[in-house]
């Protein structure tokens, strides 16, 4: 199998479905899981397109490692004492109001939130957390949910994390591990009947040339644009826009997926950049949530603009 990364489509398999999925998928409904670190990612990473294909008809499930114990309190509303000391249940209770407003169904993998290890050297990372669990051991679980779920595409982050959060980090692993080991019947055996998922995406909105865009736009219309100090240092660092190869039409879906950030009300500021530029512009600049495809068992041609090209066709025939 190709690595993550180095996918070129001259590479891409050619004949249409892959030997397991002829058939079982005949008539069945389109399934997407989308595979999280902590509460709130869903809804800042990919929440439109999984509210597009809900309203499809496609049966969508998040998919959540850890509880997010050991989040920050990003809300300045809500940095209190009280808060601070009940976090992890507060998370629970802004997921579960999330999940409602998102309409998609969620499962925890139960794993504990590694945090974002701060200071030059940085800590060591705490004992038993899941970004030093060992990855064939941490992918269990999901092995076991994909088998039962049988999603046929799968999102996750990049091999970097989108951004260097070890349970970031790790959400990649374990969910490239678990793609890659579901439809072998000879790993993990006690995990359920095999299921080989066909397509494999990694999130990439976070890159420069939409910040540029929506920057420029705000400024085109004599606004404050929030990402002026950002993308100057963004001259710097890596950019991941050219490994874009699907671009999601979702922008109808984009005030579900505010309104479900704001539910994670201690993990983001209503006032702050999240929420600063008008609906409008961003729906004429950038309408779409992009993604990058790492890999695929079923015919396709790049770029494209659903996750689910070359799987509908093995679905419905
Ligand atoms: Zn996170």
């Amino acid at each position: 199998m190709t690595p993550p990364g180095e996918f070129p489509a001259s590479e891409f398999p050619i004949g249409g479905c892959h030997p397991i999925s002829e058939g079982v998928h005949v008539g069945e409904r389109l399934r997407l899981m989308a595979v999280h670190a902590h509460p709130d990612d869903e809804s800042s990473k990919g929440a439109a397109t999984m509210v597009m294909y809900l309203a499809d008809g496609a049966d969508v499930v998040v998919v959540t490692c850890t509880g997010g114990e050991r989040g920050s309190v990003l809300n300045p509303k809500l940095d209190r004492p009280e808060v601070w000391r009940n976090i992890a249940a507060i998370r629970r209770e802004e997921m579960a109001h999330a999940r409602a407003i998102l309409g998609v169904r969620q499962e925890w993998l139960g794993f504990v939130d590694s945090g974002l290890p701060e200071g030059d050297p940085p800590p060591p990372l705490p004992a038993g957390c899941f970004g030093l669990l060992p990855v064939e051991r941490a992918a269990a679980p999901l092995v076991r949910l994909v088998r039962e779920l049988r999603p046929h595409v799968m999102i996750t982050y990049d091999e970097r994390g989108g951004y260097p959060h070890p349970d970031h980090l790790m959400c990649h692993r374990v969910s490239v591990a678990a793609f890659d080991a579901a439809g072998d019947p000879d790993r993990y055996p006690d995990a359920g009947e095999p299921w080989q998922p066909l397509k494999l995406y990694y999130h990439m909105g976070f890159t420069r040339e939409r910040y540029q865009a929506l920057h420029l736009a705000m400024l085109a219309e004599g606004l404050e644009s929030p990402y002026e100090e950002w993308l100057a240092r963004w001259v710097d660092l890596p950019d991941t826009g050219d490994r874009v190869t699907t671009r999601v039409r979702c922008d109808n879906y984009f005030t579900v997926r505010d309104d479900a950030l704001r539910a994670h009300a201690t993990q983001v500021d209503p006032d702050g950049t999240w929420f600063a530029v008008p609906m409008e512009i961003q729906r004429k600049v950038w309408p779409t949530e992009d993604y990058q495809l790492a890999r695929s068992l079923v015919d396709t041609s790049l770029p494209e603009d659903d996750l689910f090209t070359g799987v509908r066709e093995c679905v419905r025939i």
